[in-house]
């Protein structure tokens, strides 16, 4: 949009003294925080007015992304980038005194999600905006977003993420929108003596949903989606008799609190309430939509609407879908399933055992029990139709109900068109491995979609002195194309880019030193490597082993302080889940071993271990522009994909990683030679499952290295970790290593240290980043997105 920095001026001092009904000298942050929102809201709000009746207009296909987690971060510059006047507001605030980074400071982090799932998804609400892909997002409103972390002691503390406190300046409440959502009961059919059997319902609690909607404002273009969220509310016409107390918190309580675990299923009945809450209200809005703008009857809804599972949480789609079509629409059962099939499709985005959502029959019977009976016929006519065609063997191991408990993958993938894995090793290992009997039956419903990064935040918003070098080095075309990068391979002989690569590198970390000096307390020297590990504590994440090599150069720096050698500093950010225990005490552990290592005069400068709080997408926009190296270390097969790769790729980072997930993908992009590889493989990790031949106490036994790392856990050498080293020190060797973190130590120790060579050579270390950059291109979402919307969605951009 075209804005003057005095139209500005005007707009902003005009909204600060209508909104808070103050002067600007008197104004603090927050009102100016709440004055430029909402002058900001004001300039989008007429292009998405504008665009949503062209989609009404045009009737073009559209896609709804159907996730439990968002994930955007702040979304002021967001907003202010891609309505193309980032450079006016900041300049225009800046003639008024104002700083638009520190006002910018005010907006809490939307966190309605735990990790790279609700990443993704915000990734992809970014990009589908930007690329003009008619793309909505349907999700919860929850009142507390993932809890804020706090460090005490060295332990994990959870506070509650109290985001809406000073309300949402985006979103708009559509209360005109509302449906009704209903919980258990009883339901009984009668034969409406045509053929069809009416459903009536007693007992049910009825739950009103009401929708928010916060506009995805496209990068310099027209298009403005919608990322509806929905927010439990008690119906207006409830009679009193039943507004008890219990009733009242039930209902409040849907959209009150995200669940914090990430890869993790948790069997509890709110969440399963949760998932049905915002499925069944998303898909009677698209349905009231459809009917309101389309002159085509229900049964061509295909050719209007595509609905997105992102991953199984939404999986009751499916049922409720056939639901809707069925009981309201009066479509037949044959009908109303392959319509169903071709509007559905489904992401799988993991293959850890403990994601994989079960119900026991029994819950989701009480809780929703005309979905229960849908469930029940749709198995049972699968089962009868596949029988003869594909025998009892692969029937019986990809049925939706088996040993009383409903297979919500296994409903996403039958009642849908597409099954996709989020990596090539990913979805290579869904069709060979974890899916393959579906794999056998529905073979053309499987594909790839490698995932992706916005890169707009993630480069220009995060890392201005680097965008900065590269609009001056290879022109700004990479701003709304990131192929564009790969301009930048002719520079890397060129001294004088390498150099001023560098100095942005520079200035980014010395911002990150300041951030960890304010924050920690410790002081780190921006020369040091900056090696980085950020993402969710888990065990297959392999934060250990990381630890493990700090301890060695600990030791090796005790044993000879006077040495010539790389100064390091070693940063993590990471939020455990509440319940899981193990991995808070990886956190306590890292905390002590970084109270222990910063406070040793012995050691100074060469190595300090930073473990920052409250790792969240705003933390991330810090750390990651300041980063030498990411560490993506998880055991072969268990991350998917990671998305946290592809940021440290993009700002000039080099990986050490395993080939797992997308990780493979970047060394392939960016040349081995520009990254550090270690590890087991995913077929030796198999092979080691297939012959149960894998024994770390033999490794501890075995290697005096790794004896005397773990003997530091539980002999005092680390101190204050008494239980939590004691816990850590018996999962690796009583209990057999799940993570294969022993067996892959000595190669990652190899790893690091060809790592580090290359670091004393700061001209090739400068040039291996640059070839990280120049080949980041295709780990844009821009691209993953448009792969959704041509092989899967089959809708097209807006020109
Ligand atoms: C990108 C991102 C993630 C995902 O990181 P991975 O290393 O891919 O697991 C998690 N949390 C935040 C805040 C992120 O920005």
């Amino acid at each position: 949009m075209k804005l003057s920095t005095e139209q500005f001026k005007h707009d902003f001092e005009e909204r600060l003294t209508s909104k808070f009904a103050i002067e600007l000298a008197k104004a603090g942050a927050q009102e100016k925080y709440g004055a430029l929102s909402s002058v900001v809201k004001n300039y989008y709000s007429s292009i998405w007015a504008a665009d949503n009746h062209y989609k009404d207009e045009s009737n073009k296909k559209q896609a709804y992304y159907f996730s439990i987690e968002f994930l955007p971060g702040k979304m002021l510059k967001s907003n202010l980038l891609n309505l193309g006047i980032l450079d006016t507001v900041r300049e225009g605030l800046s003639d008024l005194g104002i700083d638009l980074d520190e006002i910018a400071l005010e907006e809490p982090d939307m966190a309605i999600g735990n990790g790279g799932l609700g990443r993704l998804a915000s990734c992809f609400m970014d990009s589908a905006a930007s690329t003009g892909l008619p793309l909505n997002g349907n999700g919860i409103r929850y009142r507390y977003g993932l809890f804020k972390q706090k460090i005490v002691d060295g332990f994990q503390v959870e506070l509650p993420d109290s985001w809406l406190d000073n309300g949402n300046p985006w979103e708009v409440r559509r209360y005109d929108k509302a449906v009704e959502v209903c919980f258990g009961g009883e339901v009984w059919l009668e034969d409406d003596g045509e053929g069809h059997f009416i459903p009536h319902y007693q007992n049910q609690e009825r739950v009103l949903a009401v929708p928010y909607d916060t506009p995805m404002v496209g990068f310099e273009n027209t298009t403005v989606n919608n990322m509806c969220l929905w927010r439990s509310e008690v119906p207006k016409d409830l009679d009193l008799r039943f507004q008890n107390l219990e009733y009242m918190n039930q209902t409040a309580m849907l959209s009150s609190e995200l669940y914090p675990n990430d890869s993790d299923y948790n069997g509890q009945l709110l969440r399963l309430k949760q998932e049905y809450f915002f499925v069944s209200a998303g898909l009677q809005r698209i349905l009231h939509h459809y009917k309101a703008t389309k002159q085509a009857p229900i049964t061509h809804i295909s050719d209007f609407i595509s609905v997105h599972i992102n991953d199984t949480h939404p999986a009751l789609c499916v049922a409720e879908f056939m639901r809707l079509l069925i009981d309201e629409y009066r479509i037949t059962w044959e009908r109303a399933w392959n319509i169903t099939v071709k509007v559905m499709s489904y992401t799988n985005h993991t293959i850890l055992s403990e994601a994989l959502e079960k119900w026991p029959e029994e819950m989701v019977k009480s809780l929703l029990p005309r979905l229960y009976q849908i469930i029940i016929e749709i198995d049972r006519r699968r089962t009868a139709e596949l029988l003869p065609k594909v025998g009892a063997k692969l029937v019986h191991s990809t049925r939706i109900v088996k040993d009383g408990q409903i297979h919500m993958a296994h409903l996403a993938i039958i009642g849908s068109h597409s099954t996709n894995g989020v990596a090539k090793l990913h979805s290579d290992l869904l069709k060979d491995v974890e899916l393959h009997d579906f794999y056998l039956i529905y073979p053309e419903r499987f594909n790839n979609k490698t995932n992706g990064i916005a890169d707009r935040r993630w480069s220009q918003i995060a890392n201005e002195p680097l965008s900065k070098v590269l609009d001056e080095t290879i022109g700004k075309k990479w701003r709304s194309d990131l192929k564009e990068l790969k301009l930048l391979e002719s520079y890397k002989e060129d001294d004088a880019t390498l150099q001023r690569l560098q100095e942005a590198k520079y200035e980014d970390k010395v911002k990150l030193a300041k951030l960890i000096e304010e924050r920690n307390g410790i002081v780190v020297n921006p020369t040091a490597l900056f090696d980085v590990q950020v993402k969710r504590l888990h065990a297959y994440k392999r934060q250990l082993l990381n630890v493990f090599h700090i301890m060695k150069l600990y030791f090796e720096i005790k044993e000879n302080p006077t040495a010539d050698r790389t100064a390091r500093v070693h940063i993590f950010g990471a939020k455990a889940a509440p319940g899981y225990h193990y991995a808070k005490a990886i956190i306590k552990c890292i905390n002590e071993i970084a109270r222990l290592i910063n406070n040793d005069p012995d050691i100074g400068d060469q190595l300090k271990v930073v473990f920052l709080e409250n790792y969240n997408v705003s933390l991330a926009e810090v750390i990651i522009p300041a980063a030498n190296v990411g560490e993506q270390i998880s055991l072969a097969s268990k991350e998917a994909s990671g998305t946290s790769n592809m940021k440290f790729m993009l700002n000039g980072a080099l990986t050490i990683g395993t080939l797992d997930g997308a990780n493979i993908e970047i060394f392939e992009a960016a040349g081995y030679e520009n990254g550090f590889v270690f590890g087991l493989t995913k077929d030796e990790v198999y092979d080691y499952y297939k012959n149960s031949n894998y024994n770390s106490r033999d490794i501890y036994e075995q290697n005096p290295l790794v004896h005397r790392i773990l003997d530091a856990f539980v002999d005092g050498t680390i101190p204050n970790i008494s239980a939590e080293g004691q816990q850590i020190f018996d999962s690796l060797t009583t209990y057999n290593d799940e993570y294969f973190v022993l067996r892959d130590f000595n190669d990652y120790v190899r790893a690091q240290e060809a790592l580090e060579k290359c670091y004393q050579d700061q001209k090739a270390w400068t040039q291996a980043a640059l070839m990280n950059i120049a080949n980041a291109g295709h780990f844009s979402s821009d691209r993953t997105i448009r792969e959704y919307a041509d092989d899967i969605w089959h809708i097209k951009a807006k020109k």
